[in-house]
């Protein structure tokens, strides 16, 4: 008997986990959790060797700025390795592209950016100072004219392994709790999903760099409406997703409800999750 047991399946991140059974519970998502599962595994490569940034603020310019509203996470303190960046992006676009999550022409072009000597890096610093929050920053005039809208998202995509990296470390130093902003206290960028916390706060979660801060539970972090009457907030039948409409300037808001859940919320899982709620938000008239 030379035959050797078969080995155990390496374990998987909880999340991965989580998507997979997902998948088997509801096999039209099968698609977005393929793609997810492939984004946050490239992800999780490129995020394991950024190095720990170098903050080159003090602490008391750090309170500065956060009570001016702006950005914590400067562009020059954001580890970026320019050769692993291309790559990552690259590595991005090549994963939206499988998935028919990007046009063959867009794609073409957004792949040549970073083939053509360093035109990606002015790309990638203009782009987030007009996106950052900073102050003067104008997000209309965020990327050079004639590029596709499609560069936002691989932006947001490539970028975040580096960003999320410099967003913990600043956690660490500031306290943001006293941020009360629908913007990201770390990086600027809008919120893209929620989580109800079991003491019944709501976190908004960036949807760029994926840090969390505590925001009114009943406040447009888009407009900063806080009439409840023009709030209008519905949860699924199992009771543990919320979409949270305003009718002031008509987007909405994801979240996952914790109080009641078996499970902590999972970012990557519950927006997936969650697609079918977008297909209801739209039908109500709000948009994403
Ligand atoms: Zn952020
Ligand atoms: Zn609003």
């Amino acid at each position: 008997m030379t035959d050797r047991p078969p080995r155990p399946p390496r374990a998987e991140p909880r999340e991965i986990a989580e998507l997979r059974q997902l998948k088997d519970a509801q096999p039209e998502l099968a698609a977005a959790v393929d793609m997810q599962i492939a984004l946050l595994e490239m992800q999780r490569r490129v995020q394991a060797r950024v190095p720990l940034p170098w903050i080159s603020l003090e602490p008391e310019q750090l309170v500065a700025l956060q009570a001016a509203g702006g950005r914590l996470v400067r562009f020059g303190d954001i580890p970026l390795d320019w050769t692993d960046f291309r790559l990552t992006f690259r590595q991005t676009a090549d994963i939206l592209r499988r998935f028919d999550a990007l046009e063959p022409e867009d794609y073409e072009q957004l792949m040549g950016l970073v083939r053509e000597g360093n035109q990606i890096e002015s790309i990638v610093e203009r782009w987030y100072e007009a996106t950052s929050g900073a102050v003067g920053a104008d997000a209309a005039g965020r990327a050079p004219d004639g590029l596709p809208a499609s560069l936002d998202q691989v932006l947001v995509l490539a970028l975040r392994p580096f960003l999320a990296r410099s967003a913990e470390v600043l956690a660490q130093r500031v306290d943001v709790s006293g941020w009360n902003r629908g913007h990201c206290p770390f990086c600027g960028w809008e919120p893209d999903f929620a989580v109800i916390t079991p003491g019944g706060d709501r976190r908004l979660v960036c949807g760029r760099c994926t840090a969390q801060w505590t925001f009114g539970s009943l406040t447009c972090p888009y407009c900063a409406n806080d009439d409840l009457a023009r709030i209008t907030s519905f949860a699924t039948r199992d009771g543990r997703y919320r979409v949270y409409g305003c009718d002031v300037c008509h987007r909405y808001l994801k979240a996952y409800d914790a109080r009641n859940a078996s499970r902590p919320a999972m970012v990557g899982v519950d927006t997936i999750a969650t697609l079918p709620l977008d297909a209801a938000a739209i039908q109500r008239g709000y948009s994403g």
